[in-house]
């Protein structure tokens, strides 16, 4: 077990296979800017993604999470699942969910355990308009039916709230999972990346997203599983089924962040926030040992001090660059 300079354990790896995307979400990566994606030859191929997992093993990481970009782009994501499951306990994919009809029974299959699938709203005109692409809602929704058809429960869903875009569907989000059996989950939306001319304004917190899911349910506070649990969780008390919210903004949880993160070409970042990351590729690709490789990961990890969502206020204007969400992954 590896702490960082804040007494975190080194826990969990997050794992972006891919920058590209099938959408074009505003507060990820908005259709108006130039990307410069990787290209192949940039990217990890999974055998060094497993490889690098093996040696992440060794510094305690027991959680794998895939997510990109939209990680279901990447060609036959299911080799890299297969090739994970047996060594993590936890492993777990974040995804748009436009991929799962076709997609869901493969990836189960190949073992993975968790799903989670990004759904902003329930109107289809405006999916269009957050995604930035003419995209079909009816494909999002059979992308949630086909996880569940493939097993995958309870299947979790991520909603982003953004103030005078999709804050007026909280309670039809809410209700349309209730009737689903899906374990919902409403995100603070967060200044990550460069890119998505984020502001305090356009944040709904968690207090009145909470309030407004009150309205109309009676909750029952659950409290965080683990000091890395990153959702406030509650429990609708007629039905029992349990709803989140993720206050990365208004009630961070940077003292249990337990995460390192792996760009598509082989970074790893120690926060969402970060500008710099070490290069793991080049040790993998120059033949290093692993054990050298542990002994320089876990030496990135003692130096570790990024908390930046409790110090949001004080970096905001100071931490000008920092590495883009879909490159290193929500
Ligand atoms: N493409 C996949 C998806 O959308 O689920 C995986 C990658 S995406 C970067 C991971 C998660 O980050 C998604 O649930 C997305 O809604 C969320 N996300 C993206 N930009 C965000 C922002 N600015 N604030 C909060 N959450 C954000
Ligand atoms: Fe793509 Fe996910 Fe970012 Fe939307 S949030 S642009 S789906 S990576
Ligand atoms: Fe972890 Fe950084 Fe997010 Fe804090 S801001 S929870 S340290 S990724």
């Amino acid at each position: 077990m590896v702490r960082d300079r804040l007494g975190r354990e080194l826990r969990e790896l997050r794992v972006s296979v891919t920058d590209r995307c099938n959408f074009r979400c505003f507060f990820c990566m908005p259709p108006d800017r130039e990307i410069p994606f990787l290209s192949r030859e940039d990217l990890l191929s999974y055998e060094e993604i497993r490889d690098l997992v093996k040696i992440l093993r060794n510094a305690g990481v027991r959680k794998v999470r895939i997510t990109g970009g939209e990680p279901l782009m990447r060609l036959h994501l299911e080799n890299l699942i297969a090739q994970l499951s047996p060594l993590v306990e936890d492993l777990a994919l974040t995804t748009n969910g436009y991929l799962l009809p076709e997609k869901a029974e493969h990836l189960r299959r190949a073992g993975l355990g968790r799903i989670t699938i990004s759904l902003t709203t329930l109107k289809a005109e405006r999916l269009r308009a957050i995604a930035g692409r003419d995209v079909s809602l009816g494909t999002v929704i059979a992308g949630i039916e086909a996880a569940h058809e493939a097993g995958f429960s309870p299947v979790k869903i991520n909603t982003v709230v953004v103030r005078g875009v999709n804050d007026d569907e909280i309670l039809n989000i809410a209700e349309f999972c209730r009737e689903r059996n899906l374990v919902l989950r409403f995100i603070e939306y967060m200044d990550a990346g460069t890119l998505n001319n984020w502001s305090m304004e356009k944040v709904v917190s968690a207090e009145e997203i909470l309030s407004t899911l009150r309205r109309r349910y009676d909750l029952e506070e659950l409290g965080r599983t683990s000091g890395s649990e990153t959702a406030l969780r509650f429990r609708y008390r007629d039905t029992g089924q349990e709803v989140g919210v993720i206050a990365s903004v208004t009630k961070p949880f940077c003292r249990g962040c337990s995460r390192l993160r792996l760009s598509a070409d082989g970074k790893l970042f120690p926060c969402l926030f970060s500008d710099r990351g070490i290069d793991v590729r080049s040790l993998l690709r120059g033949n290093m040992d692993g054990k050298d490789i542990l002994r320089i990961i876990e030496g990135f990890w003692k130096q570790r001090e990024d908390r930046y969502s409790e110090l949001r206020r004080d970096l905001m204007g100071v931490r000008g660059s920092r590495v883009e969400m879909f490159r290193v992954g929500g």
